[in-house]
């Protein structure tokens, strides 16, 4: 026993030794920040505003269409003249043809232009100019660059649709737009005003008008517009709800998250009974319940098989009266309703496995140098098509969202400073047949969600086993690069991140050795 207790005693302190050496590397780049963007989407309440502070909100974002396509056909008209050798537009040559100089400036006047646009626009200001005149090159380029490539005769690019507009801040006191708390008494909490784009002339003076907009506002946005910088509005048309929304894009940085503390690896699956499984395994190579969540919400859960089962009855009705030659309008009305339930309560699950799981992140971050290592099926669907012969498999497949699931984590995860190379997306492939403590491929699943190791006899939850794998899946490609690779490749973002960026997890690697000589130590 005390010979045991020492050896344990020397491991530790090897190890310490390890990690001060990576904490002598991180150490140099400690003022590193993280910079992100937030979307806040608050609704604007056109029924509280008059008609024609509508139609004028209307004009701000629905101009630009009509200029931007102005500017594409001149562009069109005078190729030769404004395109320059490496493919790109001039945009001091389209400003020469467009747009006259104003009479303040010391630069040599131009009164006249072959297109006016001034003159055609006369409300129009000259920085919304200057935004339509690049997003129309923008077009024009990629357009140009697709010609070039293909052989066939491209369609011309057109605008058709509303261009969002931009509003940015380009001064703290007088910006283009301010939002304006009040805690009077009136129709809404929240006010959002914006220096419209159109040139009023009074009494012979340029004036920009300001147009004050009602939000909705709770204190849902109140704690959301807290955590960053606001940088810029955007005023956005939804066509089918005929709502008008203003999205405020909120800048935050955060110190890069960075740990002395000893790594250890989360694997998270998405399962077939719970809806996550999340695992954690340390150098010290045991599993503890506090370092393991089960996130599952049974009652959404047992919504969601409902929804299903309802709607394969009726699918199974549709079909029916489909080969009997009946009508089928109302079942697919009922079937399109079911569906988009279904999509919504998948939805509110994955988010709120999301939630649960960022909240466990941050405790254990405090005590470890974390990686999170995520399933991510590749191709699955495409591997497994309609008629493959494994229903069952298929089904589990359309549960989840897996995209959405990850890319919602790593985005979160983000926000706390949490480097993208942290949170990777591991395929999973096998990682529910396998053993985690044996490797053995002879194993067995049974109804209730129990795997069975036929080898070593090992039990335990099947979604368990599987998150185990997938943890113990980014330790080996750390350790040993798959296919000469020095890198890693997020499956999710196809990115690679360097081999070094993992060093810290060489003692998880020795205790997974460790644990495959010895398999009684799991
Ligand atoms: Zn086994």
């Amino acid at each position: 026993m005390t010979n045991e207790a020492n050896n344990k005693q020397k491991q530790s302190t090897n190890e310490n030794k390890k990690y001060e050496k990576d904490r002598v590397v991180t150490s140099t780049h400690q003022a590193r920040l993280v910079t992100g963007y937030n979307l806040v989407k608050l609704r604007i309440k056109t029924e509280l505003m008059v008609a024609q502070e509508c139609d004028r909100l209307r004009l701000i974002t629905e101009r630009d269409t009509r200029i931007c396509n102005d500017y594409l056909r001149i562009i069109k008209h005078n190729e030769e003249k404004i395109l320059r050798k490496d493919g790109k537009i001039n945009s001091s040559l389209l400003d020469k043809l467009t747009l006259t100089t104003s009479r303040k400036t010391q630069h040599k006047l131009r009164t006249t232009v072959p297109h006016d646009l001034k003159k055609r626009y006369p409300r129009c200001s000259p920085g919304e100019f200057i935004e339509c005149r690049d997003k129309s090159i923008w077009t024009y380029e990629s357009w140009k660059t697709q010609q070039d490539l293909s052989e066939k005769e491209l369609n011309r690019p057109q605008f058709k649709k509303k261009i969002p507009r931009k509003l940015f801040t380009r001064l703290l006191d007088r910006g283009t737009f301010q939002l304006i708390p009040t805690t009077k008494d009136t129709v809404a909490k929240m006010w959002l005003e914006v220096r419209d784009s159109l040139d009023t002339k009074r009494s012979g003076k340029r004036y920009h008008n300001r147009l004050l907009l009602p939000l909705a506002y709770s204190p849902y946005h109140e704690k959301k517009l807290k955590l960053g910088k606001i940088k810029s509005l955007e005023l956005v048309y939804k066509s089918k709800e005929q709502q008008w929304w203003a999205h405020v894009a909120l800048q935050y940085t955060v110190p890069l998250y960075q740990s002395t503390q000893p790594p250890a690896v989360l694997g998270v699956d998405l399962g077939m009974k719970k809806t996550a499984v999340a695992v954690l395994l340390t150098p010290s190579g045991k599993v503890i319940m506090d370092e393991l969540r089960f996130i599952v919400n049974k009652e959404r859960q047992s919504k969601i098989w409902q929804l299903k089962n309802r709607i394969k009855s009726i699918q199974k009705l549709l079909d029916t009266s489909n080969n009997n030659g009946q009508p089928t309008k109302q079942l697919n009305v009922k079937l399109y309703q079911l569906r988009r339930r279904l999509r919504s309560v998948t939805e509110q699950e994955l988010g709120y496995a999301v939630n649960q799981l960022v909240d466990f992140i941050l405790q254990l971050k405090v005590r470890y140098n974390l990686f999170v290592s995520v399933g991510y099926p590749k191709d699955i669907r495409k591997r497994h098509p309609r008629g493959s012969g494994n229903k069952s498999l298929r089904s589990r497949l359309h549960k989840w969202c897996y995209r959405l699931f990850i890319t919602k984590l790593q985005h979160k995860l983000n926000r706390y400073g949490f480097e993208p190379h942290r949170v990777v997306a591991i395929g999973e492939s096998w990682t529910s047949k396998i053993c985690s403590r044996c490797n053995s491929l002879n194993t067995t699943r049974t109804g209730q969600g129990q795997f069975n190791c036929q080898d070593c006899n090992y039990e335990l939850d099947a979604d368990l086993n599987g998150a185990k794998n997938i943890g113990k899946r980014l330790i080996q490609y750390a350790l040993k690069p798959m296919h000469g690779y020095t890198s890693i490749r997020d499956t999710l973002t196809n990115e690679y991140y360097s081999i070094t960026l993992f060093k810290c997890l060489q003692p998880l690697g020795q205790w997974l050795e460790d644990s495959a000589k010895n398999t009684s130590s799991l």
